[in-house]
Formats: C-alpha cells, structure tokens, sequence
C-alpha cells in the first residue's frame, strides 16, 4: 500500500480533503511508494489561517530567540542527515552521498540565519540635521511563501526558509509534488527545535494551491524555483496580485575549456558537473565549449572513456555515481531531447538510451549521453535537458565562445577553464550570466553570499540566501527623529533639508 502524505499546518499532520492526490515513485524501482495529496484553495487558506494566527508571536520572538531555535535545528539536521538522505534518495534517486550534500548546503544556509540578530542590526546616522537623528531597520514582511522543485527537496527551501524565519516571517511551503516527503520531516524537527506552531507550514500540490498562494490576499511575498516558464508566470501573477516575488528559472549552463587549461583536471570537473545527479541541477554544465580544433579532439578523447565508464545505479548502491531520473516522464522526455539532437545531425558518441541495470528494469534509467558537433541552431543547445546529456560545441575561438554565451536565454551559471588569468578576468568581467566559475565547474555561492542568475534564469531583483535573502524577507523603515528642546520653531512648510 502506497503511503499516504501529509500536509502540515498548524504544527501538525494534516489529512489532505481535497479527494485530489498524485502518485509518488521510487525512481530506481519505477514502484508506487506514495500519494501525495493535492490541496484545494481552502487548505491553503488553513495554512495562511495558521500562519496568520503565529504570525504576532513570532514577530516579537527576539532575533536572538529565533536564531536559538535555528541553531538546535542545525544541530538535529547533522545528527539526523542520514535518515533525511535516505527519504530524498527513495522519492528523487540521486545517490546517497548526493542528498547528503544538498543536506549540507541547505545546513550552511541555517548556519548563516542562525546570525540573526547580526543580519538584522540597523543603521544609524546622528544628526542628520542639527539635533535630529535617523535610523534605518528591518522588520518583516509577514507571511511568506516557497514553491520548490523535485531536484533539491531539501537543500532548495532551506535556500528560502532559515533567512525568513530568522527575519521573523511566518513560511507556507509547497515543495514538488514528485519528492515531497523530505519537507514533513524538516517540518516537524523545526517543531521539535522549538519553532513554535503555525510558523512553518507545508502544503502540498499543484497548479491550484499555487494560484491559491499567488491570489491570497495575506501572503505578502513568494519565493519560486522551477522551471521558466513557471518561473515567469509566477512572476507575473505575483506582480499583478501586489506581492513581491523572486522567481528562479531554468539553465543551460556552458563551460570553456581554454587550450592551456589542464585538460584532466576539466574532464574530471565536467564529468560531475554534467553527469552528477543524473543531469537535475540546475548548475549542472550542459554545454561544453572547447576552444580550438586540437582542445576540442584532445578534451572527446578524454571525455568519451569516461562517459562510457559512469557507473550508473541505484541510489543506495554505494559505488554508483549517478542515479535514475526522476520520474517515467522525465526520462521520455530526455530520451526525446537524444532523439531530436541525432535528427538534427549531432554527433552522437555515447548513447545512453539503452541502459538497463540488472534487477532494476523497471527504474528510470538512462546512461551518459555525449553529443559532439552541437550546433547553437539545435534544439539540444537552446533548451534545457534536465538530464545526463552533455553538448559538445566546438568554438574556433574565445570571442565565439563567450558571444554563444551572452546571447543564450539562459544566464544561470557558466565556468571557464584556464591557467590564463587575463582570459579568466575577462570571462568574469564581462560574460552575462549571474554566477561565474573560474576553474570551478558549480559556482554555486556559499550561504553567506547569494544565489542568483540572469535573464530567463531568474525574475525579480533578489537573489536567494545571504544577505540579498535577508533584503528579499525584509521591509526598510528609516526613522527619522528630533526631540524638543522646549522652543516651539512653528511650521515649516519648504522641503526638508540639512541645516
Ligand atoms: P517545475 O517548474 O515543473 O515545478 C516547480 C514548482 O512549480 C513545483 O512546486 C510544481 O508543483 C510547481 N508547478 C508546476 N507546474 C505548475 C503550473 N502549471 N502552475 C503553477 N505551479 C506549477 O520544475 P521542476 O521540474 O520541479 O524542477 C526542475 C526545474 O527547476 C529545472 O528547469 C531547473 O533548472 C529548475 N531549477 C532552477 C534552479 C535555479 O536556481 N535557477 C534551481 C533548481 C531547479
């Protein structure tokens, strides 16, 4: 019997009454492990009414309070990182030690909001004019939303939720249908931490829970990860409905490979970063660009062993490097995105659609995939795979490279491999993507600085976590303030100015 989730409001499991749910799989086994159920307007409505009714409390809970209650949570988020791996593992399939690094990545994000009353000092100039003082503070928006996607059930609203509770927020979260087990246990070791009740919620479901939360009229802001065309329409329904709004979107993540980079040391960083977690992050590098025709034959002959070497299995097989894709559909849909790239004229050079791991036949499998020859008119370039796919396109030069770059949709992340450090300070200094990797395959930015790309990779003004997160969850209040000294001076009906 497939186990039927949860919602959480309130501090609570919560029974979904929708009579709408969606099935949940174990995508190395293609089995039914779960229902998830589907929350109607009303239910999100309940959680806004549980948020709602905290909301005062946790306001006036001191920084230093929360920031107590984030640190005990860090400390049950180590002690227990296996059993939360394990749960991502079973819904996603990424390999054990994988979820386990997302667990990390989303820690440090609690690490940072566990500064609290740090991040939250104000600003003070003394007189501003003779004897008149201003001070400038932050004080929460109220309630709060994340939407998250299936890739990082763990790590991508722990981007979101440490730096609004720390804030003083209220959070509703409606993490990915397809893993939306990790989310019940984050939200009942924030409990047990001593968050107090309504605070943090999660809602599970779909198209409507989201139109629920985008239309709600308490809901004062909405943080969105997924893909772009989501990404935009929530955007653009949080804009008209007056909240505001960060909308991370989809990637095609390029990496130039220089002919003096140290080529093993790229094939190595290109192997996990365009084969780790099967293809599903969205830092993984889908496009490499070897400069020149001598890097780029020199870089297939690395390359090409490897790929054929991956050892691909389920993610509890500790010797796998990489797991199965997330759902039947996905894996169709990438199976599509080979097809379309052997029908556009790509050079295929390792094939994954015919993998088959003995014992696990019916999991979502496919094996590394290597394209050369990829073209920027191709299909496989212009759209994001989602999968173990790497492009191949060779650029004659360094101007071609980084052009093919600045003019993709994309602008998440991208990376450069070089011993040259004028090339790379070039790369960084112009190249219009929002995080830069010099030598680095996955610049994904430390809690303590913010996540973010550019163009159809995010819309909105703020980045996630760090301090563009503290800036996102907070309101600016300036006070400005004069004491009197007892001598009435009468109006004063010119525009303010120094004196
Ligand atoms: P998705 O867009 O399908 O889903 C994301 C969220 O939106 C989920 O909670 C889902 O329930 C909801 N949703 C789906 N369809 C909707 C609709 N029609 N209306 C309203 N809500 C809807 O994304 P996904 O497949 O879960 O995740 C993969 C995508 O996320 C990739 O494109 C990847 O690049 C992107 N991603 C981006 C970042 C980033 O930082 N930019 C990070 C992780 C993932």
């Amino acid at each position: 019997m497939p186990n039927l989730i949860s919602h959480f409001i309130g501090g609570g499991l919560v029974a979904g009454q929708s009579g709408r749910t969606s099935p949940v799989y174990n995508p190395a086994t293609g089995e039914q492990t779960g229902l998830v159920p589907l929350a109607s307007t009303a239910e999100v409505r309940e959680a806004v009414a549980a948020a709602r009714h905290a909301l005062p409390g946790w306001v006036a809970t001191t920084p230093l309070r929360r920031a107590r209650i984030l640190n005990r949570f860090l400390r049950i988020l180590e002690e227990r990182t296996d059993e939360l791996a394990a749960v991502i593992t079973a819904e996603h399939g990424k390999v054990l030690s994988d979820a386990k690094g997302e667990i990390q990545r989303g820690m440090e994000v609690v690490e940072f909001a566990t500064s609290a009353p740090q991040l939250l000092k104000g600003e003070v100039t003394e007189n501003v004019g003779t004897r008149v003082d201003s001070h400038s503070l932050r004080q929460p928006l109220g309630i709060v939303a994340g939407i998250t996607p299936f890739n990082f059930p763990a790590m991508v609203p722990m981007w979101m939720f440490p730096v609004a509770l720390a804030c003083g927020n209220c959070f509703i979260l409606k993490p990915s249908e397809r893993d939306p087990s990790a989310s019940l246990l984050v939200a009942e070791w924030l409990k047990e931490a001593g968050l107090p009740d309504g605070v943090f919620n999660v809602v599970h479901g779909d198209k409507e829970a989201v139109d629920a939360i985008l239309t709600d009229p308490d809901i004062a802001a909405v943080s969105f990860v997924g893909s772009t065309p989501i990404a935009r329409y929530i955007y653009e329904t949080a804009a008209r409905t007056g909240k505001r709004c960060q909308a991370l979107g989809g990637a095609k993540n390029h990496m130039i490979i220089m002919p003096d980079a140290d080529l093993d040391q790229a094939v190595d960083a290109l192997m996990g970063a365009a084969y780790g977690s099967a293809g599903e992050r969205c830092m993984a590098i889908s496009v490499a660009v070897p400069i020149g025709e001598k890097t780029a034959d020199a870089l297939m002959a690395k390359l090409e062993p490897k790929v054929r070497a991956l050892n691909i299995g389920p993610g509890t097989d500790p010797d796998a490097e990489m797991g199965p894709l997330v759902t039947a559909q996905h894996l169709a849909k990438v199976r599509g995105y080979v097809d379309a790239g052997v029908a556009e004229g790509a050079t295929l050079v390792v094939d994954g659609r015919d993998f088959k791991r003995q014992g696990y036949e019916d999991g979502y499998f496919i094996g590394g995939t290597l394209f050369d020859n990829v073209t920027t008119e191709m299909k496989i370039y212009k759209e994001e795979i989602f999968g173990p796919v790497l492009a191949v396109a060779r650029a004659p030069d360094y101007a071609t490279a980084a052009k093919w770059i600045n003019e993709h949709e994309f602008g998440n992340g991208t990376a450069i491999f070089t011993r040259d450090g004028d090339a790379a300070r070039e790369f960084a200094h112009q190249i219009q993507v929002g995080m830069i990797g010099i030598n680095v395959p996955i610049p994904v930015p430390m809690a303590f600085h913010s996540f973010g790309g550019w163009k159809a990779s995010l819309f909105g003004d703020h980045h996630m976590h760090g301090p563009e997160g503290v800036r996102f969850y907070t309101k600016l209040k300036t006070i400005t303030s004069r004491w009197p000294t007892g001598i009435r001076a009468g109006a004063d009906f010119v525009m303010p100015t120094m004196r």
